[in-house]
């Protein structure tokens, strides 16, 4: 596949100061798709200086001219919408219906809505005998994850340039291809060089150098708890703001009102949507013990319809794993299930027949699943579901609230306002009533273990604001 190899550092691409590389691999079959460059601290050294070069400009860009240039990135990102699948699915092996419908999309939503949010938004407002300015913050270092590889770089770019905040971004080794599309349709956007910078490179080389750096004012993160706990640190240290976006072990509550086939089959399918590796994705089923052996009985039959295939394909529903240690991590998981007393009713650790060249793992779900096993408490990050009985809804709860983390989860009810009122008591930053639809404009985010801060719509763009009060 087409790859730049140079890094995009103040408007052109540029070679890496060392020479060390990053191997793009096809995950539906280990092929080499493209080389790219492994930048290290001095590459993101000098991204950081463009990017704080770029800082007074931009920042004093009025917002309605910063819009104009979203708008230009939303037309170029949707003119490029099948490049952009094709990469996603050659790059990660999500099906290439999923890479349009999501992967795709996605992104061309949200640089939509912060290119209406950045002409819109009041930078300013009063409050009594004070003038309150909303300022960018500055310089953005921000580091993201492979599972959706685009919508993760585009939900901290546009509202960082839609506030007037400068940035490097240090994409996932194992998706760097989509990361340097965007980086040039930053660039015929007509953002101004310096604005945007990209680094490709390893998380402990080029990720640590950036989330240390003096120069940022701040790292916003997106990837698993435990590296979101040593970068947040580290930025912290230097008393920069520090926003983490990281796992989850969302609950999909099945009320005992609510339709049991709709919801099971809708809770299957955000499981096993993108290979399970979907952070707000709901890997614990719910459902009462009256209902339980039925709504297993449907998991299993729905998962059937899941069947492993090639990605490229655009009937394929399920593709591989990312990489071969994602696999062997998820075959870990499924192991302890079996060992700890779960009873697999679908899928297990035989690879697939036919594909054993790529990654992949057949769809799993374990019943008779308990609060306290390892399948019920760590995120697994693959096509594994577990289903949990509960007695009352205070049990439901109990469970729904009983790990670290709080991303995301859904209820499901014949009664509206009891999913609601369910919802109000679950420590987690979004819940999907009765299904849900994705909206860009909603905020983003976790309690607990799950992170801190907020993407997405005007609560996303306040990330990138700091006040400043004008007393009179
Ligand atoms: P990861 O934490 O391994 O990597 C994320 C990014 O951090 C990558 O760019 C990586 O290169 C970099 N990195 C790794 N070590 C680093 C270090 N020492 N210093 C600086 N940077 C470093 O996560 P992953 O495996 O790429 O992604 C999967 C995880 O991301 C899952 O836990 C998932 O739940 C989480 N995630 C969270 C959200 C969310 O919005 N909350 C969204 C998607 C994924």
């Amino acid at each position: 596949m087409k790859a730049h190899d140079g890094l995009f550092i103040d408007g052109a691409w540029r070679p890496a100061t060392g020479t060390g590389t990053i191997e793009v691999t096809n995950p539906a079959d280990g092929s080499l798709l493209a080389t790219v460059p492994a930048g290290g601290p001095e590459d993101v050294d000098a991204a950081v200086r463009a990017a704080r070069a770029a800082l007074p400009g931009w920042s004093a860009t009025p917002p309605a001219r910063r819009a104009a240039r979203l708008e230009a990135l939303q037309r170029i990102l949707s003119a490029r919408g099948e490049e952009i699948a094709g990469t996603v699915t050659a790059e990660l092996g999500s099906p290439l219906t999923l890479s349009r419908k999501v992967h795709a999309a996605a992104p061309v939503a949200v640089c939509g809505s912060y290119a209406r949010l950045a002409a819109e938004y009041s930078f300013e407002e009063r409050i009594g005998n004070s003038r309150v300015l909303r300022e960018p913050v500055g310089v953005v270092g921000a580091i993201t994850p492979w599972n959706y590889p685009l919508h993760q770089i585009v939900a901290k770019a546009a509202p960082a340039l839609a506030a007037g905040c400068t940035m490097v971004l240090k994409p996932a080794e194992d998706t760097p291809l989509v990361a340097q599309l965007f980086a040039e349709a930053v660039a015929e956007a007509g953002v101004p060089a310096g604005v945007f910078n990209l680094v490709t490179g390893l998380g402990p080389v080029a990720g640590q150098a950036l989330a240390g750096h003096e120069g940022i004012d701040l790292l916003s993160f997106t990837g698993s708890t435990a590296v979101g706990r040593r970068v947040g640190a580290l930025a912290a240290g230097g008393v920069k703001r520090v926003a983490l976006e990281l796992g989850g072990k969302s609950a999909n509550v099945i009320l005992p009102g609510a339709d049991l086939a709709r919801a099971v089959k809708a809770g299957v399918a955000n499981v096993m949507s993108n290979s399970g590796q979907t952070c707000s994705a709901w890997t614990r089923m719910l459902v009462d013990a009256e209902r339980y052996d039925e709504a297993v009985r449907l998991a299993a039959e729905a998962v059937a319809r899941y069947v492993p295939g090639d990605p490229a394909r655009e009937s394929t529903r399920l593709g591989p794993l990312v990489n071969a240690e994602q696999r062997e991590r998820v075959l870990g998981y499924i192991r302890r299930g079996q060992e700890e007393g779960a009873r697999l009713v679908a899928g297990g650790t035989e690879p697939p027949e036919g594909l054993e060249g790529g990654h992949y793992v057949r769809p799993t779900v374990f019943a008779d699943v308990t609060p306290a096993m390892t399948i019920a408490q760590e995120e697994i990050f693959g096509p594994v579901l577990s289903v949990l009985a509960y007695r009352d809804t205070e049990e439901a709860l109990r469970i729904a609230n009983g790990t670290v983390y709080g991303l995301a989860g859904a209820v499901w009810s014949d009664d509206e306002e009891e999913a609601v009122a369910f919802a109000r008591r679950m420590e987690t930053g979004q819940v999907d009533i009765n299904g849900g639809r994705f909206n860009p404009l909603a905020p983003f985010g976790g309690y607990k273990q799950s992170g801190i801060g907020r993407e997405l719509g005007p609560h996303g763009l306040e990330e990138y604001l700091q006040t400043k009060s004008l007393q009179f």
